[in-house]
C-alpha cells in the first residue's frame, strides 16, 4: 500500500468532521448563550410586549443550545471512542446549527426596528463576533459555515443599510465585509481541515503500515527464533552425532571389538595417562601379562567359532579382577592388565586369582574347555618407567615362566633380566659368528648294535664365543629367534657333508644333520640342500637328516610336505628326542621316517615307567619299519640294557663324546 496513493474515503472525511464540529461546539454554545443573553438582558425596551418576546427568543435560544450541549455530551462521551456511524450525529448537528442560525437571523429581523443605535451596534459586533468564531470551528463544513455566517450577519448588515438611520449604513457595510472575510478564510480552513485529514489518513496509513511491518517483522523474528531453535537442535543433535562418532571412532580404535576391552592403541594411551599419574604422586603400578596355555589347541580343533566364544569368556572373567579400562586384549590369546597403586604381593594375588579364574572349565558351543594361563608381573617404577618397557618385562617374564612352567606366575626379577642382556648380547655375537670362523661342527659315532661298528655320526654344532663355549641348547633357539637359523644351518650342513666327504677311509658311514623348524620351513631349504649334497657328490642315501618331535607343533601340513620331499630325493629322516614332544601315531604313520631316536632322558632313568616307554617305542618302530636309536648311553649297563630290549643302534658318551673333524678321524683309526 502506497501512502501518497491513499483516497481519504467520505466515511473518513465525515467523521472528522464531525469529531471537529462536534468537539469544538461546547465553548461556541456557552458563548451563544452568553452572548444571546448579554443581548436580550442588557438592552431592556420601553414597551413590555419588545421585552417578552426577547425573552421568548431567548428560551428558544436556551432550549436549542441545551439539546446541543446534550447532544454533544453524549457524543463525546458515547461515541466518539467508537467506530460510530457519523451521518445522524451530522444530521442532529447540522439541525440543531440551521436552528440556532435561524433563531438568531428571526432575532435581527424581528427586533431590528426596536433596537436603539447602541444596541444595534452591540448586536452587530457580537453577531460578527460569533460569525467569527463559528467561521473557524465550523470550517470543516462549508454548507454549515456558510448558512451561519450568512445567518448571523446578512439579516442583520441588511437590516442595518436599509434603516432610516444612516448612521447605520457603514455597520451594514462592515457587516457585508466581514461575512466575506469569513466566508473567505472558512475555505481557507476548510482546505487546511481537509490537508489536515488527508495526512491524518496517511499517518493513520504509516501507522497501519508500521503495525503491518512491526507484525511482519515480528513473524520473522518468530521465524528466526524458531529456525535459530531448530538450528541449535539440529546442532545439537549434529554435535552428539559427531560426538557418536568421535565416541565410535575411538571405540575402533581402542576397543578390541571381539572382548570390547581395550586393544594394544588404547591400552598404551590409558596406560601412559596412569604412568603420568603415578609419577606425579611416587606411586607403584603392576603391569600383568596374561598368555592362555592351550588356548591355540581349542582353535584348531574346535574351530574359530568357540575360539571366539572362549576368549569372549575369558575377558569378562579377568575383568572382575580388573577396573574399567585396565584390562586390554593384547594380541590373540594375549591379555594385559594394569593394576595402580600395587605392590609384588597384591599384583601376585590378583594374578593368581585371574589365573585361578582362567582354569574353570568353560562350556562353549557344548564342549567343556579347560584352560590355564602363564603370567608374567613387571613393576613400576623398579622394573621399567616407559609403558614399552614394563611391558617388555612383563611379556619377558611371561615367556620365561612358560619356558619354566606353563600355567603359573612369575615377577620379573634382576637375574631374568640378566639373562635377557646376555641372550641380546649372545644373539648379536651370534650374527658374526660365522664370518668370524667361531662356529664348528663335532661328530658323535652312532654305534650298530648288532656289528659294533660306527654306522654313522651326528654333526653337532660348536661355538666357541670368545673364551666361551657357548651350548646349542642355549644358541640354537637364539638363533631361530632371531632369523639367523637358516643361514647358520645351510654352514653346518656344507661344512658336514664337505668334512664326510673328505672321509675316504669309510664308505660306508652315514650322516645325521639337525634340521631345525625354522630351517625346515624356509622356503629356500630344499635348493640348499641340493647344491649342498650337489656340491659334495656324495650318495644322497648317506644324509639322515633329524628332526625333533616338536617340529610339528605349528605348520604339520608343510613340515610333512617336506619330509616326504625329502624322502623322495632318498634322503632319510630320523625323528629326534623322540617321547618328549607331543606326536602322535597319525603323524608316524603318515611321514616315512628312517629312524626313531629315544631321547636319552629315558635311557638314563631306570624307572619301570621309563621302560615301559622304550619297549613301547620299540615295538611301535618295529610296526612302521623305523630303525631305533637310543641316546645318551653313558655306561656298559644302558648299552646292555638297550642292546638286550632290541634297539638297532646306540649313541652316547659311553662310546665316544662328540668330537672334532679331525679328532673323530683320529678316535675312528684308533678304535676300528
Ligand atoms: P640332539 O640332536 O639330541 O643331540 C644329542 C645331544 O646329546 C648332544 O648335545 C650331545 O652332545 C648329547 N649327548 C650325546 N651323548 C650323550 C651322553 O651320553 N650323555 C649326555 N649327557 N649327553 C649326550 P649337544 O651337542 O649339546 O646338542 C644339543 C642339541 O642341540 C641337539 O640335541 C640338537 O637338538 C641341537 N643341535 C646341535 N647341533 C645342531 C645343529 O647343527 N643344528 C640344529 N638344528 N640343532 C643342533
Ligand atoms: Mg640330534
Ligand atoms: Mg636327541
Amino acid at each position: 500500500m502506497k501512502l501518497d496513493e491513499h483516497a481519504v474515503s467520505a466515511e473518513d472525511v465525515k467523521r472528522d468532521t464531525v469529531g471537529m464540529l462536534v468537539g469544538n461546539s461546547f465553548v461556541g454554545l456557552i458563548m451563544t448563550l452568553l452572548a444571546f443573553s448579554g443581548l436580550v438582558f442588557f438592552f431592556d425596551n420601553q414597551f413590555e410586549q419588545v421585552n417578552t418576546l426577547k425573552r421568548q427568543f431567548w428560551l428558544a435560544m436556551v432550549v436549542v443550545c441545551s439539546l446541543r450541549f446534550t447532544d454533544s455530551l453524549y457524543w463525546k462521551y458515547s461515541l466518539s471512542h467508537t467506530t460510530y456511524n457519523p451521518s445522524p450525529v451530522f444530521i442532529r448537528f447540522s439541525l440543531g446549527l440551521y436552528v440556532t442560525g435561524t433563531i438568531w437571523a428571526l432575532y435581527a429581523i424581528t427586533l431590528h426596528p426596536t433596537m436603539g443605535t447602541v444596541e444595534l451596534a452591540a448586536s452587530m459586533v457580537v453577531l460578527a463576533a460569533m460569525s467569527g468564531g463559528a467561521g473557524t470551528v465550523l470550517s470543516p463544513s462549508i454548507v454549515l459555515v456558510s448558512f451561519y455566517s450568512t445567518a448571523l450577519l446578512v439579516p442583520m448588515s441588511i437590516c442595518a443599510l436599509i434603516d432610516d438611520n444612516k448612521q447605520f449604513f457603514i455597520l451594514g457595510v462592515l457587516g457585508f465585509v466581514f461575512w466575506a472575510g469569513i466566508f473567505i478564510s472558512a475555505f481557507r480552513y476548510n482546505r487546511f481541515f481537509l490537508q489536515t485529514v488527508q495526512i491524518k489518513a496517511n499517518y493513520s496509513i504509516l501507522r497501519e503500515k508500521m503495525e503491518h511491518e512491526r507484525i511482519a517483522t515480528e513473524k520473522v523474528n518468530r521465524l528466526l527464533v524458531e529456525t535459530n531453535e531448530k538450528l541449535d537442535a539440529s546442532n545439537a543433535n549434529l554435535e552428539n552425532e559427531v560426538k557418536k562418532r568421535t565416541a565410535d571412532i575411538f571405540r575402533l580404535s581402542n576397543r578390541d571389538a571381539l572382548t570390547n576391552l581395550l586393544n594394544r592403541n588404547g591400552f598404551l594411551e590409558h596406560l601412559n595417562s596412569l604412568l603420568d599419574a603415578s609419577n606425579a604422586i611416587h606411586n607403584s603400578l603392576a603391569i600383568v601379562f596374561i598368555d592362555l596355555d592351550g588356548f591355540k589347541q581349542v582353535n584348531d580343533s574346535l574351530g574359530h567359532k568357540v575360539g571366539d566364544i572362549v576368549l569372549a569368556e575369558i575377558a569378562a572373567r579377568l575383568q572382575k579382577y580388573s577396573e574399567k579400562n585396565h584390562l586390554a586384549r593384547w594380541g590373540g590369546d594375549e591379555f594385559l592388565a594394569v593394576i595402580p597403586y600395587a605392590t609384588v604381593d597384591t599384583a601376585k594375588a590378583v594374578a593368581h586369582a585371574m589365573r585361578s579364574s582362567v582354569t574353570v572349565p568353560i562350556i562353549a558351543s557344548d564342549n567343556q574347555i579347560t584352560l590355564d594361563a602363564t603370567i608374567g608381573i613387571a613393576m613400576y617404577p623398579e622394573h621399567g618407567e616407559t609403558a614399552v618397557d614394563l611391558i617388555q618385562q612383563a611379556d619377558l617374564t611371561m615367556y620365561d615362566q612358560k619356558r619354566k612352567q606353563r600355567g603359573s606366575v612369575g615377577v620379573f626379577s634382576g637375574a631374568l633380566h640378566e639373562e635377557i642382556k646376555r641372550e641380546q648380547h649372545l644373539c648379536e655375537r651370534l650374527r658374526s659368528a660365522i664370518s668370524n670362523g667361531e662356529l664348528t661342527v663335532y661328530y658323535q659315532p652312532i654305534i650298530d648294535v648288532k656289528s659294533d661298528k660306527v654306522a654313522s655320526v651326528e654333526a653337532l654344532l660348536r661355538w666357541q664365543c670368545d673364551d666361551e663355549s657357548v651350548s646349542p641348547v642355549i644358541f640354537i633357539p637364539l638363533a631361530e629367534k632371531s632369523g639367523l637359523m637358516p643361514e647358520i644351518g645351510a654352514w653346518v650342513l656344507n661344512r658336514a657333508l664337505i668334512d664326510l666327504s673328505h672321509w675316504h677311509f669309510t664308505s660306508h658311514l652315514r650322516l645325521s644333520v639337525n634340521v631345525s623348524i625354522a630351517q625346515l620351513i624356509d622356503d629356500n631349504f630344499l635348493k640348499i640342500l641340493d647344491s649342498a649334497l650337489e656340491g659334495c657328490q656324495l650318495d644322497v642315501r648317506r644324509l639322515c637328516l633329524e628332526i625333533t618331535e616338536s617340529v610339528f607343533a605349528n605348520n604339520a601340513e608343510l613340515v610333512t610336505n617336506r619330509l616326504i620331499q625329502l624322502k623322495d630325493r632318498n634322503i632319510k629322516v630320523s625323528i629326534d628326542d623322540f617321547g618328549t614332544g607331543y606326536s602322535s601315531l597319525h603323524r608316524l604313520q603318515s611321514v616315512p621316517f628312517d629312524f626313531i631316536k629315544i631321547d636319552r632322558s629315558f635311557v638314563q632313568n631306570t624307572s619301570e615307567e621309563s621302560d615301559t616307554i622304550i619297549r613301547a617305542t620299540l615295538l611301535m618302530a618295529r610296526e612302521f619299519g623305523c630303525k631305533t636309536i637310543a641316546e645318551g648311553i653313558e655306561t656298559e649297563a644302558q648299552r646292555e640294557h638297550l642292546a638286550a630290549l632290541g634297539t638297532d643302534y646306540l649313541q652316547g658318551f659311553y662310546y665316544a663324546k662328540p668330537m672334532s673333524a679331525s679328532n673323530f678321524i683320529t678316535w675312528y683309526n684308533e678304535n676300528y
